[in-house]
């Protein structure tokens, strides 16, 4: 038996950031149990970049924020415990609870006297909406697909169709295409894109990717193996319009239909839970369990990792307020409701510097820049018309330790034609030494520039700090 302040269950951002922040604010022990061997939740599999904006202001990958808040839990002396799957807690009749997990080596519980969830969220499968058709192998989750291609080096298809314009969709529409799938067609039941419009114009737009709203894969086609599946248009209903059915030969369907929170674990001591499964929490953060808060997907689902952080600060804090006798802060549900969705507007630049992701039209005859919040949006627009760059995100191939691949980065932003060219090159690379974040893997001259390409997380067992007891 293990006693501790707070307990927070899952190691992803919002955990990661609550553990951080209840140390900081004066907690004696604070244990995170993770269930998966790597800290960092799923951003490990996010290799892309645009995460870190708004909590660092700087344009970070998934596995790089992921590091950074393992970091900052970890040096706050915060105490990460890996493969350690959480099944039920139970509240004590003092008020406490205890919390069992499973370990390979059998039970473990922990008392505590408060409990952070921070479990994450899971994708909605075909079984969730239901597709006419047959079953045949080829019917990913874009999760699942992420995690396929960016960390197990499994390629899903050539010919790829996605149902659902989600950003995990989008992100996954780009990454395939870089690697040389085809993606034919986006497919969305809404009028528009569900998500942030930067990611519509730059994993879409960018790579000339047909994204077709108001259609849906009415059928799934083929015996043991996807030979294809059938568009249809919806009307103003969401109704399939006779006669519209087109066949769209694939071997991969990808599915970015929604996400549910992940609460079990919650249900175990009562937590009360909406239909959607997500946590109804106080404006503290609490959940209808006194002294159990809830944070980041799994009290509701977020876009941006960087508010999951935020908000899993807040419900830390609020958990050694709450031990201490002393006021707690308030989350701001506003907070994340800024940012551009949907269509990126006729004409206009989207600025992808922050989230926000403001529409800027650049007027050249009179020189004036419209739709941007702030100034960096009309550098941001000029830039993009005369010398547009970006940052190529990757992997290469290692054996070492327990992964297969490693993701990385150009060190610099490159011009957005060489992209194609860079993960091409890298493609070939192989790195059989053990490598830290931020070491450079591969240099190049490519078209006279000098490409410097750094590793974004570790290689080798230690990821994820796994501080021992
Ligand atoms: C496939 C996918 C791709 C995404 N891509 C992006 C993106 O590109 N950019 C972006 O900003 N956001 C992205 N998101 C949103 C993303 O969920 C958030 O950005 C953020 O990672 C959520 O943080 P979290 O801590 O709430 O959950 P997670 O990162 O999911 O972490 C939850 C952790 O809890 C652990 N856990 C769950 N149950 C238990 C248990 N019973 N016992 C112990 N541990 C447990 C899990 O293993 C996991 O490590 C993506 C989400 C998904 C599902
Ligand atoms: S213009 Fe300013 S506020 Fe708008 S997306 Fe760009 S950086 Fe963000």
């Amino acid at each position: 038996m293990f006693s501790c302040d707070v307990l927070v269950i899952g190691a992803g951002p919002g955990g990661l950031a609550a553990a951080c922040s209840a140390k900081k604010a004066g907690a004696e022990k604070v244990i995170v149990l993770e269930r998966d061997r790597k800290a960092g939740g799923i951003l490990n599999q996010c290799i892309h970049n645009g995460f870190g904006l708004i909590r660092y202001n700087e344009e970070l990958t998934g596995p790089e924020y992921a590091y950074r808040a393992i970091r900052e839990a970890s040096d706050a002396g915060a105490e990460i415990l890996l493969s350690r799957h959480v099944s039920s807690i139970e509240k004590k009749e003092d008020g406490t609870y205890c919390v069992s997990a499973y370990t390979k080596d059998g039970i473990e519980t922990y008392d505590t006297k408060t409990i952070v969830l921070a479990t994450g969220c899971r994708e909605r499968t075909r079984g969730n909406i239901s597709i006419p058709g047959s079953r045949p192998a080829g019917v990913f989750t874009a999760g699942v697909a992420q995690n396929l291609v960016n960390v197990r080096n499994v390629m899903i298809g050539k010919r790829v169709v996605i149902l659902g314009s989600g950003d995990i969709g989008l992100i996954m529409a780009r990454r395939l295409t870089l690697e040389g799938a085809k993606v034919m067609a986006i497919a969305e039941i809404m009028p528009e894109p569900t998500s942030l419009a930067r990611n519509v114009s730059q994993c879409v737009q960018e790579f000339g990717i047909p994204l077709y709203v108001r259609t849906t894969v009415s059928r799934i086609i083929g015996k043991r193996k996807l030979e294809a599946v059938e568009l249809s248009d919806l009307d103003q209903n969401g109704k399939v319009i006779p006669g519209t059915a087109r066949r769209i030969d694939c071997d991969a369907l990808v599915l970015s239909v929604g996400l549910i929170p992940e609460n079990e674990v919650a249900q175990t001591v009562g937590v009360r839970l909406f239909a959607n499964n997500a946590v109804d929490t106080d404006k503290f953060l609490q959940t209808s369990v006194p002294g159990v808060f809830s944070c980041g997907n799994s009290r509701h689902v977020m876009d941006l990792a960087d508010y999951v952080s935020e908000q899993g600060e807040l419900a830390g804090r609020n958990a050694v307020h709450l031990i201490n006798g002393q006021d707690m802060e308030s989350w701001d549900e506003e907070k994340s409701n800024c940012m551009k969705k949907g269509f990126p507007e006729k004409g206009s630049v989207t600025c992808t510097i922050c989230p926000n992701g403001c529409q800027v039209i650049w007027d050249e005859k009179t020189g004036t820049f419209t739709g941007n919040r702030c100034k960096r949006g009309a550098r941001f627009a000029m830039e993009e018309k005369s010398n547009p760059v970006r940052t190529v995100t990757t992997t290469i191939r290692t054996k070492l330790g327990e992964d297969v691949l490693l993701p990385v980065r150009t060190a610099q932003k490159v011009p957005k034609d060489m992209v194609g060219e860079i993960v091409s090159r890298l493609r070939s690379v192989f790195v059989d030494n053990d490598v830290k974040i931020g070491e450079n893997v591969y240099s190049a001259d490519i078209d006279g520039k000098n490409i410097c390409v750094i590793a974004t997380s570790d290689t080798g067992k230690d990821q994820g700090f796994s501080a021992i007891l």
